[in-house]
C-alpha cells in the first residue's frame, strides 16, 4: 500500500513538513478525534513526554471502563489493599495478585507450615511443587481459593497534576484551535507562548487543574471529555477549559493578547468515552469569563478538591456496577 504523507506546516514547530496524525484527546483516555497537524517529531516528542505522563496517571480509569482502543491493549493498573498491603492487578476484568508469595513459619529451624498464595492454581501447583522438592517435605496440602471481588478496600496513588499533566492538558486545547481555526489565525504570534510551552515547557505554567471556576464542565451524569475554549475580546483572551472522565477538571491560559475584530462562537468538543461517541452540547452553556490569574493560579483548597473528585468517581460508580468505588490517596 502507497501511503502518502500530507505535506503541510506543523502546528508546532511551524515547520513546513510531512504531517502526522494526533488525537486531540490521547487514544489510551478513549479519544477518537485526530487531524494531521503535527510532523512526526514533534508527535514523537509529545507522545513520549507529556502524553505518557496523562496517560500514565488518568489511563487506569479507560481500564475500569473497559474502554475500546483502536491501537494497543488498556494498560493493567495496581493496586494495594488498605488492611494489608496486599499487591494486586487490574487488567479491565479483574483483580489478582501482583506476584505470588510465599511465607515460611519455623520453629526452632523445622518448618512448621508453609503459607503459599498465587495468581492461578497451575501457578501454585508449581510453586508447591518446588517448595517441597526444596525442603523435603511430604506433608498435606490445602488450597484455598481468595477472591478479590472489587478495589473496595483499596487504594492506589495517582497523579492528576503536574508539569507535564499540564502540557499535555495545553496540548489538547491548542490542537482543537489547530483544528477549528484558520491556519493565519493559529499560527499567529499570540499563540506563539502556548506553542513554547506545550513544546518545552517554561518557567510559568500557563495551565492548571482547576476545580473552582469548571463545574459546568460536567453533567454529572458520565465520565464526559470535555474540551471548551472561549474568547473574551475585551481582553484580548483566550481561555481553555478542559474536562476529563468527567472528574478532573483543568483551565489553560492560551493567549493573553489575541486581538480579534469579531466574536467567535465557544469552541467546543464534547465525547462519551464509555459509548465512543460525541456528544451534541447544550445551546445555553456558556463558560466564565476568567482573568489571567483565575485560569493558572485557581485557588481551591486541597478538601476542595478531594470532595470534587469524590464527586466525579459518583459518576464513574454509576458507570461501573461491579467496581465500588477506590479511596484515592492524593498527590497535590
Ligand atoms: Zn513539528
Amino acid at each position: 500500500m502507497n501511503i502518502q504523507a500530507k505535506q503541510g506546516k506543523c502546528f508546532s514547530c511551524c515547520q513546513q513538513k510531512a504531517l502526522t496524525e494526533e488525537h486531540i484527546i490521547p487514544q489510551a483516555l478513549g479519544g477518537k478525534y485526530s487531524a494531521w497537524i503535527y510532523c512526526k517529531d514533534c508527535n514523537d516528542n509529545f507522545g513520549r513526554e507529556i502524553d505518557s505522563e496523562l496517560v500514565k496517571n488518568l489511563g487506569y480509569f479507560s481500564t475500569i471502563l473497559e474502554i475500546d482502543r483502536d491501537r494497543g491493549k488498556n494498560q493493567p493498573y495496581d493496586i494495594s489493599v488498605v488492611k494489608d498491603s496486599t499487591e494486586l492487578t487490574h487488567d479491565g476484568k479483574k483483580l489478582a495478585r501482583k506476584k505470588p508469595v510465599v511465607k515460611i513459619e519455623k520453629v526452632d529451624d523445622n518448618i512448621k507450615s508453609i503459607d503459599i498464595r498465587a495468581r492461578s492454581e497451575s501457578e501454585l501447583d508449581k510453586i508447591i511443587e518446588g517448595v517441597k522438592r526444596k525442603y523435603k517435605l511430604g506433608g498435606s496440602v490445602k488450597k484455598i481459593y481468595e477472591e478479590h471481588p472489587g478495589p473496595t478496600d483499596t487504594k492506589r496513588d495517582f497523579v492528576f497534576d503536574n508539569s507535564l499533566i499540564r502540557r499535555a492538558v495545553a496540548k489538547i486545547v491548542y490542537s482543537l484551535i489547530c483544528i477549528k481555526l484558520p491556519e493565519s489565525y493559529v499560527l499567529s504570534v499570540p499563540f506563539d507562548n502556548i506553542r513554547e510551552y506545550i513544546r518545552f515547557g517554561c518557567e510559568k505554567d500557563l495551565a492548571a487543574a482547576n476545580f473552582t471556576h469548571t463545574d459546568f464542565m460536567t453533567d454529572y451524569t458520565r465520565p464526559l471529555h470535555k474540551i471548551h475554549i472561549s474568547l473574551n475580546r475585551c481582553n484580548n483572551l483566550v481561555a481553555g477549559f478542559v474536562c476529563l472522565f468527567g472528574t478532573f477538571r483543568y483551565t489553560v491560559l492560551v493567549s493573553d493578547n489575541f486581538e480579534s475584530l469579531f466574536e467567535w462562537p465557544g469552541l467546543d468538543y464534547t465525547f462519551d468515552p464509555v459509548t465512543s461517541r460525541e456528544i451534541f452540547g447544550n445551546p445555553n452553556f456558556k463558560a466564565p469569563e476568567l482573568n489571567v490569574n483565575q485560569l493558572i493560579s485557581p485557588r481551591h483548597s486541597k478538601q476542595f478538591v478531594l470532595d470534587e473528585l469524590s464527586k466525579g468517581h459518583k459518576i464513574l460508580e454509576s458507570y461501573i456496577e461491579d467496581y465500588q468505588f477506590l479511596k484515592m490517596e492524593l498527590d497535590h
